[in-house]
């Protein structure tokens, strides 16, 4: 066997045994922390692990990648676990799942893989997250209007926001002025059905093309009581 196929297989090995970690300690703490109504090894692999995973393909070689509202690690650790050539920053508001978070990490041995403990409107408008990263990233965590308003703040022009949704035609109209007013436009909508079971996803590709303008993010109460 030459040794770049024999790599290969070692590290297709050691990235099957990281998602088996990976589902154990998830079903371990979900108990404490409430982190996926999904509890059963095959709803994990599907709606979790391979859901994340379909939109690898977004996701330039090297980038530094912010995700939003991380909750159990989706879509970054599976991303992560897949792509060791990514640098995540996982922003979260809740201290426990920050907590659970970091043992991830730790027990996954990763390297280039922070986790921070706050909320996106917040640390949107501090000046070393802002505009500093090449893509942001969310799944499940507001309508994809408020969403931008949260995401596109942190990714530098040229950069883009990749939105995890489920079916999502109404939502992408909804956000087209969200959009165009932060500084994006959307290039690409894989629009694709998981499972005959779990049925359709739509994974949104957003370039950001101009900086986006001060005001934004504003206060969440703001943000949620007239989203853009
Ligand atoms: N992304 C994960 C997934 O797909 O399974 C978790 C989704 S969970 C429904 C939403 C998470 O986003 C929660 O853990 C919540 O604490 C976090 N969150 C909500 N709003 C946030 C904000 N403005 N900034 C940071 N985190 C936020």
């Amino acid at each position: 066997m030459s040794k770049i196929k024999e790599e290969k297989i070692n590290l297709i090995a050691k990235q099957e045994e990281k998602f088996e970690k990976f589902c154990k300690i998830l079903k371990e703490y979900n108990e404490k922390f409430n982190l996926t109504s999904i509890t059963d090894d095959e709803g994990i692999y599907e709606k979790h692990f391979t859901d994340s995973l379909k939109g690898e393909e977004f996701f330039p070689l090297n980038a530094e990648v912010i995700e939003i509202g991380s909750g159990g690690g989706f879509p970054s650790v599976p991303l992560k676990i897949a792509r060791d050539d990514l640098s995540f920053t996982l922003l979260e508001a809740t201290e426990k799942k920050c907590g659970y978070l970091r043992i991830v990490g730790k027990e996954l041995g990763f390297e280039n893989f922070n986790v921070v403990c706050g909320r996106a409107e917040e640390f949107g408008k501090k000046a070393e997250f802002r505009e500093k990263f090449d893509v942001a990233t969310a799944r499940a965590v507001a309508r994809l209007n408020v969403l931008c308003e949260y995401c596109l703040p942190f990714v530098k022009k040229g950069g883009y926001f990749v939105a995890y949704k489920g079916d999502a035609e109404e939502e992408i109209k909804e956000a087209e002025k969200a959009v165009e007013i932060l500084g994006g436009k959307i290039v690409e909508i894989k629009d694709f059905v998981l499972s005959e079971k779990s049925g359709r996803r739509n994974i949104i590709v957003i370039r950001k093309e101009r900086e986006t303008p001060s005001e934004y993010p504003r206060l969440n109460g703001a943000i949620k009581k007239k989203p853009l």
